[in-house]
């Protein structure tokens, strides 16, 4: 493991590593129900609600399960503190996802380390003119908010540096371990008979008509009935459907672990940064916005992040942050997926620029999707996430 790997990596037993790139089942079925292209979080929740509706799914993989965003990410269900800055249909979607994370939570084969452990915001920037007034606005509007003053923020998480004026309470907001979400939603594909192949890149499509006959993979030809593109925020394989694409951008985010610590925080809080502690100890902070594909960790901004946590925290003065890792959110103008057919190709569906939510919106997202594709009607539910609210391309 290389200290660039995320914290995610680094705490899968060998086994659940090795898992993650060597799925038996590598010989893709040559005319699968729907070819699934990434196994990131969307793609593996998408091929599992489609395979649990008895569809004989294809997943193809380039590189590893949740090589992307989904294992680089701070594994956070937070539909009410994320909700208000993005509206309703935006809030539809997360409140359905948060509770199929929660159901998904109970059965077998689920590992998810999921916590229901709550997010305290500290951070008066999130909560003017006053953490009061912000809450009622925010419960008018069907979201689980509280305003806490000193005395309950010091009662909430007794660490925290002491005269913290106020602060925003989400006492239902959640939290799991991403990558062993993507190996249970891994293993469940493959229970019901579908596959995964990892190592194996979508090239391009051969198209007849409105319908895509055909996808060229690095690893064969595959005649899919239905295609479903979940490859993040590079959508080359699909440069051929360019002009009906959204604007995808990658957006860099930054974290630090430390090693297991005694316990210091009960729930998620965010002060300058987002900063969470695991059951098993280890401190996780950052969180940060680049517009940049660079991967590589910005050692300034390292220092700031472990600056502002230890600030916030009296008790990690000394602790040192040595995991620090980059991952690249897939992100759209206005910060929303697009969760939608191709106008031009009717047989091919895109689930992409997720940005800050993808693992909240997974389930969502792939529960309607798999409803649509066998359905073959649009879920109102996502109207809001049509590839339309962009002007077309050339
Ligand atoms: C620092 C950071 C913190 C975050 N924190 C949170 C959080 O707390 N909560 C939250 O909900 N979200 C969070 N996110 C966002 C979340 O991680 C993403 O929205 C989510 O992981 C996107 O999942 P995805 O499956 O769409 O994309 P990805 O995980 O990027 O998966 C796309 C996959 O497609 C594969 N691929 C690409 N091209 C091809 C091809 N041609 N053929 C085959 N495969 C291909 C890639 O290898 C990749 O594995 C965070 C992100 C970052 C970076």
């Amino acid at each position: 493991m290389s200290p660039t790997d995320s914290l995610w990596l680094s705490t899968l037993s060998a086994g659940d590593r090795q898992e993650l790139t060597t799925l038996p089942q590598a010989e893709l079925l040559p005319t699968p129900d729907v070819l699934v292209v990434g196994a990131g979080i969307v793609g593996l929740a998408t091929a599992y609600y489609l395979a649990e509706q008895g569809a004989k799914v294809q997943v193809i993989e380039a590189e590893s399960i949740a090589a992307g965003a989904s294992g680089t990410n701070a594994g956070g269900v937070w539909p009410n503190d994320q909700g208000p800055a993005h509206g309703p249909g935006f809030q539809d979607l997360a409140f359905m996802s948060r509770d199929l994370w929660g159901r998904l939570s109970l059965r077998p084969g689920f590992e998810l380390d999921w916590r229901v452990n709550g997010f305290l915001n500290v951070n008066p920037e999130r909560f003017r003119p006053s953490a009061a007034e912000v809450a009622t606005t925010y419960q008018n509007q069907g979201y689980t908010v509280h305003a806490v003053d000193s005395e309950q923020v010091a009662r909430l998480e007794p660490q925290l540096r002491p005269g913290l004026a106020a602060g925003l309470h989400y006492p239902s907001e959640a939290h799991l371990h991403p990558v062993k979400a993507a190996l249970s939603f891994a293993r469940a594909i493959r229970a019901r008979g579908s596959r995964i192949a990892c190592g194996v890149s979508a090239v391009a499509g051969t198209c007849e008509g409105n319908r895509l006959t055909a996808v060229e993979t690095s690893g064969g030809r595959c005649t899919p009935r239905f295609v479903v593109s979940a490859t993040g925020w590079t959508t080359a394989w699909m440069a051929p459907f360019a002009g009906a694409l959204p604007p995808l951008r990658p957006v860099g985010g930054q974290l630090l672990a430390s090693a297991p610590q005694p316990p210091v925080l009960k729930g998620t809080v965010a002060g300058d940064y987002l900063i969470l502690q695991l059951r098993t100890g280890e401190i996780v902070t950052g969180g940060t916005l680049r517009e940049s594909a660079d991967l590589a960790p910005d050692p300034e901004l390292t220092k700031k992040i472990a600056a502002a946590a230890r600030d916030l925290i009296p008790a990690l003065r000394h602790v040192e942050f040595n995991r620090v890792w980059c991952g690249l959110r897939s992100a759209t103008p206005d910060g929303l997926p697009v969760i939608d057919r191709l106008p031009t190709v009717g047989n091919l569906f895109l689930a992409s620029g997720h940005f800050r939510n993808g693992v909240l919106l997974a389930p969502a997202t792939g529960k309607l999707l798999s409803e649509w594709i066998h359905q073959d009607t649009q879920p109102a539910e996502l109207v809001p996430f049509g590839a339309d609210r962009f002007p077309a391309r050339a």
